[in-house]
């Protein structure tokens, strides 16, 4: 079997329905600093090993030691104790976590209203969006701004397009998604996230300033009528 992405045979013993990829120079940002360095990867996932990643100066070597740390997993002493990780989130708040005893990554393994962030609104904890000005900061479905696209695409629809142009490459998902926005916001008030004209052909920083602030605004107002009428 080829390591996806390379050019690289696999030599490890993956059982079936392994996702095996790999790459002979990944860049390697180190959180919190403004280093980086390159290295040869290979990342691994599936259903019982859950995602996990090997590096080292080759493909080959990458994959040796995504081996081993996958044989970690499949040895996990929690596992063998108590049948299941003993999941902790260190720092993640999106409900994903690692396990104490192996270091197995997992998705969903918290729920959401526990680990979540309280919403900026509401108090619930969730991790729906981040907005505005104040890094960290989320709001819940309920009370969620129009995002990265609607703006445009309420834009279209005020310029006269009809829905069905609009929304042609789109599934029901994300049609029934801007209804739910339209029952809180205006055409006009979702379009208005887009950044004004005099600000069209401004520097990208300016323009992403524009738009923080602008979620902020929206954000306190919401804040303000939910505590005047919960
Ligand atoms: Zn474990
Ligand atoms: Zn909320």
């Amino acid at each position: 079997m080829l390591i996806a992405n390379t050019t690289v045979e696999a030599v490890c013993d993956w059982p079936d329905g392994t996702f095996v990829q790999g790459g002979a120079n990944g860049i390697v940002f180190v959180r919190g600093t403004a280093d980086s360095y390159e290295t040869a990867f290979v990342e691994v996932h599936n259903d019982v090993i859950g995602f996990l990643r090997g590096e080292g100066d080759t493909v080959t070597e990458a994959e040796h030691a995504a081996w081993a740390k996958a044989q970690t997993v499949l040895s996990c002493e929690s596992m063998v104790k108590n049948g299941d990780h003993e999941w902790e989130a260190r720092g993640y708040r999106n409900g994903a976590g690692f396990c104490k005893a192996c270091n197995r990554f997992g998705t969903h393994v918290f729920d959401i209203s526990e680990v979540g962030v309280p919403c900026y609104v509401c108090g619930t904890k969730t991790n729906w969006q981040t907005f505005g000005t104040t890094p960290g900061t989320y709001l819940c479905e309920g009370h969620c701004l129009p995002g990265m696209q609607e703006p445009y695409w309420a834009a279209a629809l005020l310029g006269g397009s009809t829905t069905d142009e609009v929304f042609a490459f789109y599934g029901f998902e994300t049609r029934a998604r801007f209804a739910t926005l339209m029952e809180r916001f205006t055409l006009e008030e979702i379009a208005g996230f887009l950044p004004p004209e005099h600000l069209k052909d401004a520097d990208f920083n300016i323009r992403w300033a524009w738009m923080k602030d602008h979620e902020q605004q929206w954000a306190d107002r919401i804040r303000d009528e939910h505590r005047s009428d919960p």
